[in-house]
């Protein structure tokens, strides 16, 4: 990639963000699943049911949860029987997941430092391809979209659940005026990082629009790519099949 990209509201290099979001969620691992809590007041969890309801994992099923972090959504997953292996191309977030795992005692997930960008899956080897609140952090959102496609079986789904500001007026002021000055202040209290949460914030605001996102989805080679909003439009689920 070429030019600037943005890191939140900054212009920075591809290379640059790509560190400065590592940077990010290493900062944060520790303390991520609780600062989830506190940001959407217990909400992702329902949102993330909500999520793995619509990808339907089904037993014995290979499933690869991209930038999954701290396992939250592959762990719903794996309670349905589905072979699920856990990517993120940050090891300490993936540290904290299979810690997690082992004391809830889940095992049988595989776990891999990969960048979405460049996967180092073979070709069609996947039944679904999920990611959570990971696809705005990416630096080449197009090149993830084609290496999901890529890894993803004839007839295989794509599942991405993000952000998105609501289009309803009035909620979406509110919403940013929340976002904006209480995320980064909880961050400061909670984490001392004050930083991390205002990019976290800044991303969200400037990650496309649904319909502009659900293009990106169809141009990756996607059918029937879907877009489906969520309490006022705040998250959307993507979903698209690879044929
Ligand atoms: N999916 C998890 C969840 O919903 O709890 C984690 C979401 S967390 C907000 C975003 C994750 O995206 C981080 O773990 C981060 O390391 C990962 N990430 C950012 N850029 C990435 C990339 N290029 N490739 C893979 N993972 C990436």
């Amino acid at each position: 990639m070429t030019g600037q990209v943005n890191f939140g509201d900054e212009l920075v290099s591809p290379e640059e963000k790509t560190r400065r979001v590592g940077a990010v969620f290493s900062s944060v691992a520790r303390r991520y699943d609780i600062m989830n809590d506190l940001m959407s007041g217990g909400m992702h969890r329902l949102w993330k049911d909500r999520f793995v309801n619509r990808v339907k994992p089904r037993s014995g099923e290979r499933i690869l949860d991209m930038a999954g972090g701290t396992g939250d959504v592959a762990f719903r997953m794996a309670k349905r029987g589905a072979d699920v292996t856990v990517s993120d191309i940050n090891a300490d977030m993936l540290e904290v997941g299979k810690e997690r795992a082992r004391a809830r005692g889940l095992t049988g997930l595989a776990w891999k430092v990969e960048n979405a960008e460049t996967l180092s899956f073979a070709d069609a080897g996947f039944d679904a391809y999920t990611i959570v609140f990971g696809i705005r952090n990416v630096t080449d959102i197009p090149s993830a979209l084609r290496e999901a496609h890529r890894v993803l079986k004839r007839g295989g789904r794509f599942f991405c659940m993000e952000f998105s500001s609501s289009d309803w007026p009035g909620f979406s002021n509110l919403y940013d005026a929340w976002a904006s000055n209480m995320i980064p202040r909880i961050g400061k209290a909670i984490a001392n990082d004050e930083e991390s949460y205002r990019y976290l914030v800044e991303s969200i605001r400037r990650f496309p629009r649904p319909n502009a996102f659900r293009q990106m989805v169809a141009d990756a080679g996607f059918v029937r790519a879907n877009a489906e909003p969520m309490l006022g439009g705040l998250v959307t689920i993507h979903s698209g099949w690879k044929i």
